[in-house]
């Protein structure tokens, strides 16, 4: 069930749903008028990273045409690994001054990657604090050549005008069903049910259901199990654990490809790497292997809030269409029947919490832990 093949030339600028954010960017990288940022405003995870790398390969593709799509600089650039491209992640539950100063600013300084480009894309930009804002602010005044920054936001109204008036705005829209359906196809879901299902649980987001597309739908059963499981109070730290087991499982790629990326260093220097290079290499691969861990546990967590949601809403009587897990109705019906309206929320109430905290650095494994035990006593107390 492999995603993309290598069949055939993909169009980098081939974004599912988002032919007119493409098309400004295209257009403008083309062109040279990419200027020195944007604002990609719209839901996360709906072709906002497959636009800033396509735009990535377009700068710094040699080909006549560019992006080729087939060439070393674009297959590293659509995969986030070429060095003209950054990504900048939230560290904790906001980017932080230190992380502007230390990081995003120097390296835009540094001198500009291969092919003179370096672009830098700040994800969840609104979550910058007021502290972080300011610091960015001034670099963003005073741009250095070759940089673009990208920064993308979901609600601009928690991202100061100060730095959104200094962006060239491209909007990305929420995907409808029929175009996350097609998206799923062409990832290779081929059953219907897990089709659905996948549709269903990616909640309007491309980039989950081409993970789901790789990883396949099982995960997600075993996922909306958990709730049901934890009356056997026993089973909490077992739920913990085969959680953590789908979390190693998950990131192995994203392991391999921060390996292989040090050996490309190694190659490419001939000799031993600068130490700072190395050293930026290393902190960027521990950085994404953390990135990687925590989708994949909010992932879960996003099933098993799901999960809750829906049987309060069967409870309700509403409607299956509204439901993620509808084709497993009959299950939802068993617990919105032995489980009251009331116990439902707090259960939710605790899976997003347990959410939120993982953005805090904290351990996984022990949240998980010790929110399936809260949940197994919540369950037994009915
Ligand atoms: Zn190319």
């Amino acid at each position: 069930m492999s995603a993309h093949s290598d069949e055939g030339v993909v169009d980098p600028w081939d974004i599912p749903g988002q032919g007119s954010a493409a098309d400004v960017l295209r257009r403008a990288a083309v062109n040279g008028e990419v200027g020195h940022a944007w604002a990609f405003l719209g839901p996360p995870g709906v072709g906002q990273e497959q636009a800033a790398r396509a735009l990535t390969a377009t700068l710094v593709c040699r080909a006549d045409a560019r992006p080729c799509g087939t060439c070393d600089v674009c297959r590293r650039s659509l995969r986030g690994t070429h060095p003209a491209y950054l990504e900048f992640v939230p560290t904790g539950a906001v980017h932080r001054v230190s992380d502007v100063r230390e990081r995003w600013l120097r390296i835009a300084a540094h001198s500009a990657g291969e092919g003179g480009w370096k672009v830098l894309r700040i994800v969840d930009a609104e979550r910058m604090n007021d502290a972080a804002a300011n610091a960015f602010l001034k670099g963003l005044e005073e741009p250095p050549p070759g940089t673009v920054w990208i920064l993308d936001v979901a609600d601009p109204e928690d991202l100061p005008d100060t730095i959104l008036s200094r962006c060239r705005a491209v909007r990305f829209a929420p995907l409808d069903q029929s175009t996350l359906d097609a998206e799923a196809r062409r990832a290779g879901i081929e059953d219907p049910v897990e089709r659905a299902l996948a549709v269903r649980v990616s909640l309007g987001a491309a980039s989950r259901l081409r993970t789901l597309a790789e990883d396949g739908v099982e995960d997600v059963r075993a996922h909306r199990e958990i709730p049901r499981r934890l009356t056997d109070q026993g089973f909490a730290l077992v739920a913990a654990k085969r959680i953590e087991e789908e979390v190693t499982r998950r990131t192995a790629t994203v392991k391999e490809e921060g390996k292989a990326a040090k050996e490309a260093l190694s190659e490419g220097y001939g000799e031993a790497p600068p130490r700072a290079v190395l050293r930026e290499l290393e902190e960027r691969n521990v950085r994404k292997e953390r990135e990687a861990r925590t989708v994949v546990v909010q992932q879960a967590l996003d099933d098993i809030a799901c999960w809750y949601r829906d049987a309060l809403l069967v409870g309700r009587g509403a409607d299956d269409a509204a439901l993620v897990h509808g084709d497993d109705i009959e299950a939802l019906r068993d617990t919105a029947r032995s489980t009251g309206p009331a116990t439902l929320l707090r259960a939710l109430d605790l899976v997003m919490a347990t959410r939120a905290s993982l953005e805090r650095n904290v351990q996984p494994r022990l949240a998980l832990e010790a929110l399936f035990l809260d949940l197994s006593a919540l369950s037994l107390a009915r």
